[in-house]
């Protein structure tokens, strides 16, 4: 059997694009990412991704045989058309697929970026299991289950869309119309826009600021005393939720990633500690909670795992 080419792969994240070539062993050839800049609409942000592509290929050198793409949903993999991400406001029957396809004159696979990034983690995170569960906390907040060795689609492709399991039925207002979807509380976005309403009007270290995650990280690590209860509510719903998915999908590791994770071990330990305690015991044994190794390079890995899962079954 011919080893296959290696795959170009694209990440389009609501903060930050990245394209990658990847080897069929998941080595990184070329890594490059820009910010978004999702004010601009998808033509212009489309166009940027595709010239990150282009240079992403210059840079590996050689030819690829296909292009993966990792995305925030809801999108239609099965056409590559990206159907109104909370993420990317704007991007109303995007027809993604095409437009790769067409600029890269290469076959062209649209995944969601959470259920690509849990592809991406089976095959090449170095784990060793057959069923894991991965989670992005990033500009927003998403999911995807790898269970018994497969990647988990569903009939209409949106198949493991965590981000909006409900965590408070009378809760938050989501971006996808629901209210107290998990993603309206633990991603990037909500972290930041709830510590804005907690600090108004306060004496808090971020009063007035145009605060983000990470500055709510940093001052919960400083002291903060709001900073620091909004943090470890955020962590305390995530540590819930995760217990909710150990007891659904009995997998062998939940892989958190994205940005939000660079907080490291002040987001991993609580939310470890209280899935593994809120979940029934058998599940809870049978599992841990870890940080992918990948960093900023998971979503383009995911991304080429679903081109190789293409490229192998077509
Ligand atoms: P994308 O959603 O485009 O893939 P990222 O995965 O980098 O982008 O996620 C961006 C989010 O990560 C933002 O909300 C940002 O505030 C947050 N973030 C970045 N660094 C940190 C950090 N050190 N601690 C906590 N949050 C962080
Ligand atoms: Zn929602």
């Amino acid at each position: 059997m011919t080893q296959p080419q290696p795959v170009l792969a694209l990440d389009v994240g609501g903060t930050k694009l990245a394209a990658g070539v990847v080897a069929p062993d998941g080595a990184v050839r070329s890594f490059v990412q820009i910010e978004t800049a999702v004010d601009e609409g998808p033509t212009a942000v489309v166009k940027r991704l595709l010239d990150l592509g282009e240079q992403a290929l210059a840079e590996a050198g050689g030819s690829v045989g296909a292009v993966g793409v990792g995305c925030g949903g809801p999108l239609d993999p099965a056409t590559g058309v990206i159907l109104g991400p909370p993420g990317l406001p704007g991007w109303d029957s995007v027809p993604l697929g095409h437009l790769v396809a067409e600029r890269f004159q290469l076959p062209a696979y649209v995944e969601n970026d959470a259920t690509a990034a849990a592809l991406g983690e089976y095959r090449w995170g170095g784990w060793d299991v057959e069923n894991l569960v991965y989670l992005t906390v990033s500009t927003g907040f998403g999911g995807g289950i790898v269970a018994d060795g497969h990647v988990f689609h569903g009939a209409a492709g949106q198949g493991g869309e965590l981000g909006h399991v409900v965590v408070d039925w009378q809760g938050r207002q989501c971006g996808c119309g629901a209210r107290g979807c998990a993603e309206a509380y633990v991603s990037g976005t909500s972290i930041a826009r709830r510590a804005t309403e907690a600090v108004a009007g306060s004496d808090s270290t971020l009063a007035g600021l145009t605060i983000t995650a990470k500055d709510v990280a940093e001052q919960a690590r400083a002291g903060d005393p709001i900073a620091r209860d909004l943090w470890d509510e955020t962590t305390a719903m995530l540590g819930r939720m995760v217990a909710v998915l150990i007891n659904v999908c009995e997998p062998q590791l939940v892989v958190l990633g994205g940005g939000v994770t660079r907080a490291g071990a002040q987001l991993l330990d609580p939310v470890r500690a209280a899935a593994l305690r809120q979940a029934m015991p058998p599940a809870a044994r049978a599992c841990d909670v870890v940080l992918s190794r990948h960093g900023d390079a998971v979503g383009v890995l995911g991304a080429a795992a679903i081109a190789y899962e293409q490229l192998e079954t077509s």
